[in-house]
């Protein structure tokens, strides 16, 4: 892949004339050697507590960071909601001028199929210059680049304007009531920021070179519709139409090809501009097309995506995906009633009970019942700020380090930002450069194995505080 230089110069003009970002690293007395070093114990150790959610059990690991922390001089608690699922907060206190940044990484895993893995999932096996494990790009690598972050600014002695704020969260992996939930309805207070940097970006690598950076700054938000068909109970041999389970299958295939409108953010527009600038001519064509002014060139462009790339369709509208269908007991009785469950994932703004309304008038069926299927709904939530200190010192960052441009963007998938969102907090998602042909080969988050670059871990490690550093120091 050609590296398009023009777009980051740009973005690196407007970061200088925007003033205020630091563009050089200043040098305080860092061995980023016996860093690595450090990193690497740190990361290896808590790869091998086996985290994986269900059961969680994050005791031995947030213990682990608990006790790293404050051998260290930072003072550190944790919160649990249920035993073995600890949450670890620490804090380290700058002068109040701004107000607080939150370093925040789980340490709970997906779950594992140990025949699957040729190194086992929590040895943490250091081999051709990887680390393989469960957890080591989802999320253990934010929760070692956080640890090493409080350790290095701790050290450095250097002065703080904010209080940097560290969380390592249970349970992100499907029980939040037991992390994020329980720390923001119960611990606020013990978290509470201006801005939260945490995981759901990345560096995209292709053929070895940075693509570029992505930024999570908004989510999707996740809700569910039920369609129940009804209709007159009867003998296999004599077909009815009005069987449910034929009305169900019509309005499932109806409301699947459904094109809601296409609808765009700051952080969507911003994307697909930046995208754009970084990829071939005709992928850029379409690119450009999505945030134009022709709403057909639109709508073709987002039918490619649709099957080249779902999730660029996806982040572009609101969408309806048909994944539980039930109906039917046994083969010589026509049943009375079937249902269809949709997962719905509307874009933030879009007012759910019209979305719910607009689905009733597509399925256009008085024997078919449209209504909300009880979810762990997150909380609508604005896109984070595009013109924020954070967004500009991580752009510099990535310019910096990585020589490449930041996209910010969207995921289609919650996350535990959502919840922080909701109170204010400005936050953004980052992460280490993960190769493209990784995914593919099995090794990405939640994948059959798991693995990273042991380079792109010290890096990520050393960008991490960086950041952190220019946020928070005194100025
Ligand atoms: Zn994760």
């Amino acid at each position: 892949m050609i590296k398009h230089r023009r777009p980051l110069s740009v973005l690196l003009a407007a970061a200088v004339a925007a003033g205020g970002t630091v563009l050089f690293a200043q040098t305080p007395s860092i061995d980023w050697q016996r860093v690595e070093t450090e990193s690497m114990e740190h990361f290896q150790a808590v790869l091998r507590f086996n985290t994986s959610d269900p059961p969680g059990n994050e005791r031995p690991a947030a213990e682990y960071l608990k006790q790293v922390l404050e051998r260290e001089g930072i003072p550190t608690k944790v919160f649990e909601l249920e035993p073995n699922r600890l949450n670890v907060v620490a804090r380290l206190n700058g002068n109040g001028k701004k107000r607080p940044l939150l370093l925040m990484g789980h340490t709970d895993t997906v779950n594992v199929d140990p025949a699957k893995w040729t190194y086992p999932p929590f040895s943490a096996t250091r081999n051709g210059g990887y680390v393989y494990g469960r957890g080591t790009v989802d999320d253990k690598d934010n929760v070692a680049a956080a640890l090493m972050t409080m350790l290095l600014l701790k050290r450095s002695g250097v002065a703080l304007d904010r209080d940097v704020i560290f969380l390592a969260e249970a349970g992100e992996e499907g029980t939040t009531r037991v992390g994020i939930q329980f720390m923001v309805q119960q611990h606020y207070s013990e978290i509470d920021a201006e801005y939260c940097l945490a995981e759901g970006g990345s560096v995209l690598r292709e053929g070895g070179a940075s693509r570029y950076a992505s930024v999570q700054t908004a989510e999707k938000i996740p809700h569910g519709i039920m369609l129940t068909a009804t209709g007159t109970a009867g003998h296999g041999s004599v077909p009815l139409e009005t069987n449910s389970i034929l009305r169900l299958t019509q309005a499932v295939v109806t409301v699947s090809s459904w094109k809601p409108p296409i609808q765009l953010n700051d952080t969507t527009r911003t994307y697909f501009t930046r995208l754009a600038a970084v990829s071939p001519p005709a992928d850029a064509a379409r690119y450009r097309a999505v945030i134009g002014n022709d709403p057909k060139a639109a709508q073709d462009a987002v039918d490619y995506f649709a099957k080249s790339d779902p999730r660029l369709a996806s982040s572009v509208r609101s969408s309806i995906s048909p994944n539980i269908i039930q109906g039917g007991y046994r083969i010589n009785v026509i049943p009375s009633e079937a249902k269809a469950s949709l997962d719905v994932r509307l874009i933030s703004g879009q007012d759910p009970e019209a979305f719910l309304n607009e689905v009733r008038k597509v399925v256009n069926d008085p024997a078919i019942r449209v209504e909300w299927i009880p979810r762990d709904v997150r909380p609508a939530t604005p896109s984070a700020r595009l013109d924020s200190d954070v967004f500009k010192i991580l752009e510099s960052a990535y310019a910096r380090l990585y020589d490449t441009a930041v996209l910010p963007t969207m995921s289609t998938g919650a996350t535990d930002m959502a919840y922080l969102r909701a109170k204010g907090m400005q936050c953004y998602g980052i992460g280490p450069a993960v190769d493209a042909e990784d995914g593919p080969k099995g090794f990405g988050a939640h994948s059959d194995q798991e693995r990273i670059r042991e380079s792109e871990l010290h890096k990520f490690v050393r960008f991490h505080y960086e950041v952190v550093r220019d946020l928070a120091r005194a100025q």
